[in-house]
C-alpha cells in the first residue's frame, strides 16, 4: 500500500474509533418510561401553566400540544412580565421571545416579536411551516400575521408603563436577581421593577414523547434588538428523545455563553441525573462569572426520560413546578451561592 494510501487508510480507521468510542463509553439511560406523564416549569407562574398542560396530558394528549397550550397560559395573563404584559425595551416596545421543541428534533422560535399575545404558537408554527427554525423582529410578525394571528395594540400595560417611567428616571439596568418568583416583587405579584422574566416548560406525554417550550418578553428594559437565551435552541431549551431535556431562566447571556440547555442534556447523557447535571451547568457558569456570580440569577430545569425531574440555581429564590397528577407542586430549588 503507497503511503499516502496506507494514511489514507489508517486515518479512515481512527476516524472511525473516534467517532465510535464515546457512544461505547457512554450508559445511555434506558428506554423512556411510558405511561406516565408529567411537567415541570420555571418559577411559581408554572402553577397555573401545568394546569393548562396538565388539561392535555392527565387525558393522554401529546407533550407538545401540552408545552404550547401551557406557557400560553402564563403568556395571556399578561401580569407576570411573560407575554405582552411584560416590561418594554429601553425605546418603551415590548419585545417578544419564544421557542418550542418536539420529540423528533423539530423546533422553531421568534425573536424580537412585537405585538403578538402568544409569540409560543408562532414558533409552532415556524417549526412547522417554515423550512427555518427561527425567524426575527419585522420578519417574525410578518409571518404571525399571515398565519392569522391578529396584531394587538402598540400599548404597556400599566405595571409595565409605570416600572418604564420610573427606569427614565435613571435609565440604569440593574437587574433584581428572582423578580420572577411572584413574591419577590417589591409592588405583589404583578409589576414591579425592571428585569427579566421566562416561563420554561418540559412534559412527558403518556407515550414517553418529551417537548419543551420557553417564552419571555426578556430582559427589560433592554437595548433594543436585544436577544437572549429564550428563544434560542440549544440555549434557553432543548430537547433529545434519547436522553430527555432542559431549559433555562435567569440572565439569558449567561445562558448562552455555555450552551446551557443543550449542556444540560449531554451532562445527562453522560449518567448524571437531571439534578446533577443542572447542578453542574450552574457550576459552570458560577466558574465563569467569578465574584459577579452573585449578581445574576440563572436556574435550570431539567426532565430525563425516565420521568426523573431536576432544577438547580446560582441563587436561592428560584422556585419550579412539578406536575405528575392535576395538582401542581411548587417546589424551592436547590442553589449554589449560600
Ligand atoms: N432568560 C431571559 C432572557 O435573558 C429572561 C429571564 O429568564 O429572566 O431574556
Amino acid at each position: 500500500m503507497s503511503s499516502r494510501r496506507k494514511f489514507l487508510h489508517t486515518s479512515a480507521a481512527g476516524l472511525a474509533g473516534l467517532a465510535a468510542a464515546p457512544l461505547a463509553a457512554v450508559a445511555l439511560p434506558a428506554a423512556p418510561a411510558v405511561g406516565k406523564p408529567i411537567v415541570i416549569s420555571t418559577w411559581d407562574a408554572g402553577v397555573n401553566a401545568n394546569k393548562g398542560a396538565w388539561k392535555i396530558l392527565g387525558p393522554g394528549g401529546y407533550a407538545l400540544d401540552a408545552v404550547e397550550a401551557g406557557v400560553m397560559v402564563t403568556e395571556a395573563e399578561q401580569g407576570c412580565c411573560v407575554g405582552l404584559g411584560g416590561n418594554p425595551d429601553r425605546d418603551g416596545v415590548v419585545t417578544l421571545d419564544a421557542c418550542i421543541m418536539d420529540e423528533k428534533f423539530n423546533c422553531g422560535g421568534v425573536a424580537a416579536l412585537e405585538r403578538i399575545k402568544h409569540p409560543i404558537s408562532v414558533a409552532r408554527r415556524v417549526m412547522e411551516r417554515t423550512p427555518h427554525v427561527l425567524l426575527v423582529g419585522e420578519g417574525a410578525q410578518q409571518f404571525a400575521v399571515a398565519q392569522g394571528f391578529p396584531l394587538e395594540p402598540r400599548k404597556l400595560s400599566a405595571d409595565a408603563e409605570k416600572a418604564y417611567k420610573k427606569w427614565l428616571e435613571t435609565s440604569q439596568y440593574k437587574p433584581v436577581v428572582n423578580i420572577e418568583n411572584s413574591k419577590s416583587r417589591p409592588n405583589g405579584p404583578v409589576g414591579g421593577p425592571q428585569n427579566h422574566d421566562t416561563i420554561a416548560m418540559l412534559a412527558m406525554d403518556a407515550q414517553g414523547r418529551i417537548c419543551g417550550s420557553c417564552t419571555t418578553s426578556g430582559m427589560a428594559f433592554k437595548m433594543r434588538g436585544r436577544v437572549g437565551d429564550s428563544p434560542l435552541i440549544g440555549s434557553g431549551l432543548f430537547v433529545d428523545p434519547a436522553v430527555g431535556a432542559a431549559a433555562a431562566t435567569g440572565q439569558g447571556e449567561d445562558v448562552v455563553r455555555i450552551a446551557g440547555a443543550h449542556t444540560v442534556v449531554e451532562l445527562m447523557r453522560q449518567g448524571r441525573s437531571p439534578q446533577a447535571a443542572c447542578q453542574e451547568a450552574i457550576g459552570r457558569i458560577a466558574a465563569i462569572k467569578g465574584v459577579k456570580a452573585k449578581d445574576i440569577q440563572v436556574a435550570f430545569i431539567a426532565l430525563n426520560n425516565q420521568g426523573q425531574t431536576g432544577a438547580y440555581a446560582l441563587q436561592k429564590g428560584f422556585n419550579f413546578t412539578v406536575s405528575t397528577t392535576d395538582t401542581p407542586v411548587l417546589r424551592d430549588s436547590e442553589f449554589l451561592l449560600k
